[in-house]
């Protein structure tokens, strides 16, 4: 049998080159080899945006267009959307006695995250805990495999240490996750941030036209302490030159313009319209394909109803296991 992976995304938004570098490229890298279970995580979503569900709906078939537009394929690799799962939320409930208060205090990610988010009633339960959900998401699937970027360890561990605790109570049912980082585990925001992210409004989008990636390049963050073009400048920490090392594939290009740069003979307007050009080239294809499932729902739709059936009796099949193992498998026979 083939070994799964499983990862997937909250439908936020669209998708951004944070999440292509994090983990869409290892997923399309993967998906021959594995079989592929992707989470449109629309529950986990509702954590942060339970005041505007109606948001969800258009950005679930987002999501799936820049599945699509990156090479996923869907006769390789299911999409599903978590809510149409309820065993996920049964999990949920069960693996939550396996975690203390404390761990999820701990969780840095969440932390950081809450900080970001500032709620002004407090921090809901669903938010604070959805570790614990995503752990269900990961295990129910019987994942061995999780490509996602660095912001996403804290929580694999969580899923490991709620295996480890479930096997050894009731019975060796689940299996411990193993993350894979992405060729970038953390890509910057436009604006110099540490992590480029929907929530910040910092993200060039896979789907974004020409004009718009234009203009957030031009406007992007670089040298802080560089005020004229003939300043020596600095390369390393500047996101315009990370993007560079990332999306630029003519290496050499980027070698002369990051020489040129530290000794002040290239102003900020040609490196970024250089990167501006190697983005395109990058993201034309995307957009193409893109555009074309676009304009295809019914085809679109038709893709989710189908991986969703698949990871849904994959889901059932596991739960049956997790009852049994439990000895809450009643029958009333
Ligand atoms: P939100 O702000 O709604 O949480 P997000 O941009 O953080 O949006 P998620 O749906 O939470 O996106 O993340 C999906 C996956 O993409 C995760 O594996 C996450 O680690 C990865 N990812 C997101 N942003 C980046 C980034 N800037 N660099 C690398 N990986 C990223
Ligand atoms: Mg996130």
């Amino acid at each position: 049998m083939k070994k799964r992976i499983l990862t997937g995304d909250r439908p936020t938004g669209p998708l951004h080159l944070g999440h292509y570098v994090g983990s869409l490229q290892n997923r399309v890298r993967l998906q021959d080899e594995y079989d592929t279970y992707i989470l449109i995580a629309d529950i986990q979503a509702l954590t942060d945006n339970f005041e505007h569900p109606e948001t969800l709906a258009a950005n679930v078939f987002e999501v799936t267009l820049d599945y699509l537009a990156v090479g996923l394929d869907p006769e390789k690799a299911n999409f599903v959307v978590q809510s149409r799962v309820p065993e996920l939320c049964e999990l949920t409930i069960y693996f939550m006695n396996l975690v203390t208060v404390a761990t999820l205090e701990r969780n840095p990610t969440v932390k950081e995250e809450i900080k970001q988010r500032n709620f002004v009633r407090g921090v809901p339960v669903g938010f604070w805990s959805y570790p614990i959900s995503q752990a269900a998401d990961i295990t129910i699937f019987k994942a061995d495999l999780v490509p996602v970027g660095e912001d996403q360890l804290p929580m694999i561990e969580q899923a490991r240490e709620i295996v480890r605790r479930f096997n050894r109570l009731y019975d060796k049912v689940l299996i411990e996750p193993r993350a894979m980082l992405g060729s970038v585990p953390r890509l910057p925001g436009t604006d110099g941030g540490a992590k480029m992210s929907k929530s910040l409004g910092n993200c060039i989008y896979l789907g974004d036209p020409p004009d718009a990636v234009r203009k957030r390049v031009m406007s992007m963050f670089t040298d802080p302490t560089r005020i004229h073009p003939t300043d020596p400048g600095h390369v390393e920490g500047n996101p315009v030159f990370t993007y560079h090392d990332v999306f630029n594939a003519n290496k050499q290009e980027v070698e002369e313009l990051k020489d040129r740069y530290r000794k002040g003979t290239v102003g900020d307007v040609e490196v970024k319209q250089r990167l501006y050009d190697a983005l395109d080239g990058f993201l034309a294809p995307i957009r193409e394909r893109r555009d074309h499932y676009r304009h295809n729902p019914q085809q679109v739709y038709e893709i989710i109803r189908e991986g969703t059936a698949k990871g849904r009796a994959v889901a059932q099949a596991t739960m049956e296991e997790v009852r049994e193992a439990m000895k809450i498998a009643y029958r009333f026979d």
